[in-house]
């Protein structure tokens, strides 16, 4: 029988988790509901550190807002917990398969002090040597338990000496493993080092704690961010030494997201310094560190889903605007590329922009309502039906649509000054007294309108734009007629009136 998918995503709380960590969760995600999967959120939270208060609670709650939703984890619950690693730390999880490890000869113990660790380095710095790690060539002459007798690493552990536990690595050895993205990745084991596995306060580092948690918590595929390949081989070995071959999870290293640019690597300050979001929810830090998101940004969450899953994956067609069902049923690991994927902040919006205008009039009237200060329903969704072509996020629409609301106060002064003409005020007064006994429906003001400037041997542009700065106190937006439609008759009677005698006042003053 085929084995049950299982995937992890394992964020350590060291702060606010940018888009790139919420791409790998997404992308965790869809491969786990893609094969009727289960999808595990794990705090990887060893190193205390770069513990980052409140980024644990940012963490579930970004998911949350992104509609990822994981069927187990740290505040969920499940057969496999704790899913917090320093809760696991304290159940003596990890201990157990240190001491396997420094059984069998795979791992031991070092009590060099961090000055003849600083040492160490300079003196392979002045010898030459292309390495200073504590490996293979430089371990023989360090303070460890393959140099001293049993007796003396007992005595010095007795003692509550500080100790760590490495992994041995062995020499000359070949290392390959399949990535599903990359292929086979062939590492000589020479040019590893030997890693920190455990400490003596009974922490384990990242590597440990996340391998043993991987096999213990039964992950069948590991899909994680590219800065983590490095340490594919290290891993490789630990499932060796722990004799977990059989059990081995797959591995998927991702592309990395680049700057707009293609620059490097998108970071945290890009955001701030191009004016768009690069977290999911908005951060602050009891240390005064700010974050602006794209929930308080007013994108869809459907809409940033959408661009992520974009950033390193395609479906392979020409079609762009996906459901998270959809993405469900389209998502593979074979389509995700190897090369950086180009963050584009335009990109962005635009995927917004698209969600937004395939919501229902009546759907938009229900987000802003809460905003618009009692207006009619109805009248909303009119509103939003008028605006929704014409901005990016949902809040601009009572921005954008003022004049919707309120009469206007000024009129754009550049096109007054290009389109209103001596004749202008003439002209409005006598569509006042065309639209007086027009029905106010969008055709039928058409119509009239029509009907009139043909009467006047009148060209479209000129008495348009007169009516239109009238009305909306601007040169340009949707429909007009519709918009008179919306506002009424003796609203747009009103405005119309008005504009005669203010916008007449500012050409001639
Ligand atoms: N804790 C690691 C991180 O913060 C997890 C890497 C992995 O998925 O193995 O990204």
């Amino acid at each position: 029988m085929e084995k049950k998918v299982r995937v992890r995503f394992a964020p350590s709380p060291t702060g606010p988790l940018h888009i790139g960590g919420i791409r790998t969760a997404l992308y965790n995600y869809l491969f786990a509901k893609k094969h009727g999967g289960d999808f595990l959120l794990r705090v990887e939270d060893t190193d205390q550190t770069r513990y980052v208060k409140g980024a644990e609670a940012y963490i579930i709650e970004a998911l949350k807002w992104c509609g990822i939703t994981p069927d187990e984890g740290v505040n969920i619950g499940g057969d496999f917990g704790p899913y917090r690693q320093s809760e696991r730390k304290e159940q003596g999880t990890y201990k157990k398969y240190v001491d396997q490890l420094l059984e069998s000869g795979n791992a031991y113990y070092a009590f060099d002090t961090p000055e003849e660790l600083d040492e160490m380095r300079e003196r392979l710095k002045a010898g030459g040597g292309h390495s200073q790690s504590y490996d293979m060539h430089s371990r023989g002459g360090m303070i460890n338990s393959l140099a001293l007798s049993a007796e003396e690493v007992q005595k010095r552990i007795d003692a509550g000496e500080k100790y760590v536990v490495r992994i041995k690595i062995p020499r000359n050895e070949e290392i390959k493993f399949k990535d599903i993205i990359r292929g086979y990745v062939v590492v000589d084991s020479s040019n590893l080092d030997d890693k920190v596995l455990y400490k003596s306060d009974g922490m384990p580092t990242y590597h440990m704690a996340n391998v043993v948690d991987d096999y213990l918590m039964k992950i069948t595929h590991v899909i994680r961010g590219e800065e983590w390949l490095p340490s594919g081989p290290l891993h490789i070995l630990l499932y060796r030494f722990l004799g977990w071959e059989k059990e081995m999870p797959e591995f998927a290293h991702l592309p990395l997201i680049l700057k707009p640019n293609g620059n490097g690597k998108l970071s945290k300050r890009d955001g701030d310094a191009g004016g768009f979001p690069v977290f999911p929810i908005e951060w602050n830090s009891e240390e005064g560190e700010k974050f602006t998101g794209y929930r308080e940004s007013d994108y869809f969450p459907e809409a940033h889903i959408n661009m992520l899953a974009f950033l390193g994956w395609n479906p392979g067609t020409e079609q762009e605007l996906f459901t998270l069902e959809e993405l469900i049923q389209e998502f593979s690991l074979e389509r995700v590329g190897k090369s950086g994927a180009k963050f584009d902040p335009d990109k962005t919006k635009w995927f917004n922009e698209q969600y937004l205008r395939n919501k229902s009039n009546e759907e938009l009237a229900q987000l802003i309502k809460p905003l618009a200060g009692g207006v009619d329903d109805a009248f909303l969704a009119g509103v939003c039906g008028l605006m929704k072509e014409r901005v990016s996020f949902t809040n601009e629409i009572l921005e954008k649509g003022k004049y919707l609301f309120e009469a206007p106060t000024a009129y754009d002064a550049k096109m007054v000054k290009k389109k209103w003409k001596a004749d202008s005020p003439e002209i409005v007064a006598e569509l006042v007294s065309v639209f007086s006994d027009t029905e106010f429906k969008n055709e039928v003001l058409e119509a009239a309108f029509k009907t009139y400037i043909e009467e006047k041997e009148l060209g479209f542009g000129k008495p348009m734009i007169a009516i239109r700065l009238a009305i909306t106190g601007e040169g340009g937006g949707p429909s007009l007629f519709e918009i008179m439609e919306l506002i009424g008759k003796e609203e747009s009677i009103k405005r119309l009136n008005a504009g005669i005698a203010n916008i007449k006042k500012e050409i001639v003053a």
